[in-house]
């Protein structure tokens, strides 16, 4: 019988972790609060980038992404065509496959609670002692915005070819128009609180060309871990995921990140290196602290200055953010390539006006 790690949390740090854990011959017991797998609110797209340490199934692809389109206040800056950049996936299947390929021990309904370090499974309570803590953006110590999403059903919505992303620079945030087999699903996340989004929400898709008239349901939201890494520890469990940061705090992308984070930190645990080293020198754990920094920069904007800088970004900068694969090389180039831009940046990240 291999040796059993336990995994709070049966989000993708945790499906990914247990994954590694299997690989190196241990067995991960995963302990979910839910009695289901993926319920917290998610748009479902996955980049198709070479850093995923796992491949997605094909079986759980809803979508591939065959087209992009990316518009500032308004303004069209990216439409392309594409194939295999990245996917609509249903999220629950691909969780429970990844933990089935791990075979890992999976406990639903079962909530860690942090104050004890002890959970309840199969009707008896046990103490957590070590193990990874992937539990997702409660245990997370950083800056949060928020975020809603909805179905929504029209017509004219079915057979939506592609990812539709909106910023709007007076929200520091975006608005989000993604396929999902017949319907689509909406969204809009930035600094606002649950009921200024959703009425945001409501009229961007009355006065959106694709959403005008559909009909929205399933309305749903929650926050997102923007304010960067927060790597640690919690009752001797090593935080991985969206509860250590790993999301991308430009775009709010946290799937592959969380992949990513957990998958690594599981592989370290197995092979007795310290966990939390291996996550800070991950290239990912990079593309966040950049991309803070540059969030932290764009906040101190007015909002007149903001739309200017990301209107100066090179086209390919715009692309990737719309395909969620913007890499730290590509900003730090795109940066080297405008002085201009890169100056008025390190001003603001300096906190100046
Ligand atoms: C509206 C919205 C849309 C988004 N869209 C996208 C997108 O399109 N693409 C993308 O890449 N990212 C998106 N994200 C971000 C993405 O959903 C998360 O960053 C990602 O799921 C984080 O993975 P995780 O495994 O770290 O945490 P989670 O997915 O949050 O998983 C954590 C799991 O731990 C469980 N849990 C929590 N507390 C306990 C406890 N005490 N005991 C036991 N279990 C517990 C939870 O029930 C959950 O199943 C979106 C986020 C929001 C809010």
């Amino acid at each position: 019988m291999p040796e059993e790690i336990a995994i709070i949390g049966g989000g993708p740090a945790g499906a990914a972790a247990a994954v590694a854990l299997s690989k190196a011959g241990l067995r991960a017991a995963v302990y979910e609060a839910m009695d289901r797998l993926a319920v917290k609110p998610c748009g479902r797209a996955v980049p198709a980038t070479s850093d995923l340490p796992l491949p997605i199934p094909r079986d759980v692809i809803i979508e591939p992404v065959r087209r992009a389109v990316l518009y500032v206040d308004g303004v069209k800056t990216v439409d392309v065509e594409l194939s295999g950049a990245g996917y609509i996936v249903d999220k629950e299947e691909l969780l429970e496959e990844w933990l089935a390929l791990a075979g890992a021990e999976v406990h639903k309904s079962s909530r860690f609670n942090p104050f004890t370090g002890v959970v309840r499974a199969g009707g008896e309570t046990r103490e957590v002692k070590g193990g990874l803590l992937a539990g997702g953006v409660a245990f997370y110590g950083g800056e949060k915005i928020l975020a809603v999403q909805a179905l929504a059903r029209s017509e004219g919505l079915k057979g939506l070819d592609g990812l539709y992303i909106y910023f709007d620079t007076g929200l520091l945030g975006y608005y989000w128009v993604f396929p999902y087999g017949d319907i689509a699903e909406v969204g809009v996340g930035g600094y606002a609180d649950f009921e200024a989004l959703r009425r945001l929400l409501e009229r961007f898709v009355e006065g959106n060309e694709l959403t005008r008239g559909a009909r929205l349901t399933d309305l749903s939201g929650a926050p997102i871990a923007v304010g960067g890494l927060d790597l640690g520890t919690l009752k001797g469990l090593v935080k991985v995921g969206e509860a250590a940061g790993f999301v991308l705090p430009l775009t709010g992308e946290g799937i592959r990140p969380s992949v990513i984070s957990g998958y690594y930190a599981g592989a370290a645990l197995a092979k007795g290196d310290d966990p939390i080293s291996a996550l800070s020198s991950l290239p990912v754990a990079r593309a966040v602290r950049v991309q803070r920094s540059i969030l932290e920069a764009v906040k101190r904007m007015s909002q007149e200055r903001r739309r200017e800088f990301l209107m100066a970004m090179p086209a390919e900068v715009h692309e990737e953010v719309a395909l969620g694969s913007l890499r730290t090389g590509r900003i730090l180039r795109a940066l080297a390539s405008r002085p201009d831009l890169a100056l008025k940046l390190i001003k603001y990240m300096g906190g100046g006006g």
